[in-house]
């Protein structure tokens, strides 16, 4: 018996999704620390967060997280 397997290459599209929103996130990066603002919906939310949180502990390096959505479209 012989088997077959056929690939074909189908060309796909991935693009953002502005419905979906981006949102933005700040991650304490200060040894055994771990706080984080959660998703906000606007960049500035995410920065206030950062500056009182170094304000409160004396943290001062973090990582930004900015995500949005993506929808991947097979072509005809
Ligand atoms: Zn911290």
């Amino acid at each position: 018996m012989i088997s077959r397997a056929v690939y074909r290459y189908v060309s796909h599209t991935i693009r953002h999704v502005p419905e979906s929103g981006v949102s933005y996130e700040t991650v304490c990066t200060a040894a055994g620390c771990g706080a984080e603002s959660g998703p906000q919906e606007n960049q500035d939310s995410a920065q206030q967060w950062a500056l009182r949180h170094s304000g409160r502990t004396g943290h001062h390096l973090f990582r930004r997280v900015v995500s949005d959505h993506a929808q991947v479209t097979r072509a005809e």
